[in-house]
């Protein structure tokens, strides 16, 4: 059985950005990539996502700002907001922490970012250029992290029977899609479904985002599944996966840890679209 180390994997693909940003900086003196986080309220699990966000840009020289506004804001003046950011040009990504106060349309908020500058790849325009395979376009970071660490492990999906469990717009369907587009044949499971076991004992690769700690368990899957666990849980003040770790791994040929796993993926593929976006911009 191996470990999927996206921690380790993640680390490179930042060195590379890094090397790289220092070197467009002091060789050709242009500016660095610059990345915009709003965040709207105090929720505390979304502070800590931008904190490491944030961290991340200073970490491989990119300029950042976060972007902080009360609970109460208004929907136009989050929007005017984004829309001054959209014209600002040393900002090449602006990024909304999702979830919104539940009065705010989100999918409008989202839309009003200029696609060019939509580096979590959320808006209408991403989303369909990610279905039709456009490479113009940002695909939504999580799903694409997964996508890379797969590759990287040579992993090839094409012709492979993959379960999707969870059909959330920022991990299930577009995971989906990436994998389709793959090759892949792609089953996506949700809270309704019926014999989900039976489903995932045929697969060849699972992905699991669904927010239910330890749901998987090892009678659930096959021998020599490649396990993908998107879950973010916290249990007893620990983290766990929606996979049963522990059990899974003895029949996995291949399992993502977590914490380790995907999460760090998701930073480092915002980092790499707001990196294409700035070289889409300065050459
Ligand atoms: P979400 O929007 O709540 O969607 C969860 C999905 O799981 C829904 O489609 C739901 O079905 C399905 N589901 C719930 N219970 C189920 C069950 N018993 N059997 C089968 N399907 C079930 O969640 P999300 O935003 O996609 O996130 C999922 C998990 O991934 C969370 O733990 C989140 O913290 C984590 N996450 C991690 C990262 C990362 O970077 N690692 C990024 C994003 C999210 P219905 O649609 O029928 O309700």
């Amino acid at each position: 059985m191996i470990i999927i180390d996206g921690k380790e994997f993640s680390k490179k693909i930042l060195e590379e950005i890094s090397n790289e940003q220092k070197e467009i900086v002091e060789r050709k003196n242009l500016r660095p990539a610059g990345l915009a986080v709003i965040i709207v309220g105090e929720n505390p699990a979304s502070q800590v996502y931008v904190r490491n966000k944030t961290r991340a840009c200073e970490k491989v020289g990119f300029y950042s700002e976060t972007i902080k506004l009360e609970e109460n804001i208004s929907e136009n003046d989050l929007i005017k907001k984004i829309e001054e950011l959209n014209e600002n040009d040393k900002i090449d990504g602006i990024l909304v922490q999702l979830p919104l106060p539940k009065r705010i349309d989100e999918l409008k908020v989202i839309n009003s970012i200029k696609p060019e500058k939509d580096v979590d790849g959320f808006s209408n325009v991403n989303v369909g250029k990610m279905v039709i395979g456009d490479e113009s376009g940002f695909l939504s970071c999580t799903p694409y992290g997964i996508m890379q660490l797969l590759e990287g492990y040579d992993i090839d999906v094409n012709g492979k029977d993959v379960v999707v469990v969870g059909r959330s717009n920022i991990v299930g369907k577009p995971m989906a899609m990436m994998l389709i587009q793959k090759g892949a044949t792609v089953q996506v499971c949700n809270s309704r479904t019926k014999d989900l076991s039976k489903k995932l004992k045929k697969a060849d690769i699972i992905v699991v985002a669904v927010g239910v700690p330890r749901m998987i368990k090892a009678t659930d899957v096959k021998e020599g599944v490649v396990v993908i666990d998107v879950g973010i849980n916290r249990v007893d003040g620990k983290l766990c996966g929606d996979v049963d770790y522990e059990d899974v791994a003895q029949k996995a040929s291949y399992i993502t840890p977590v914490p380790g796993g995907v999460g760090p993926m998701t930073i480092a593929s915002l980092i790499k679209n707001t990196f294409i976006s700035y070289q889409r911009k300065i050459y």
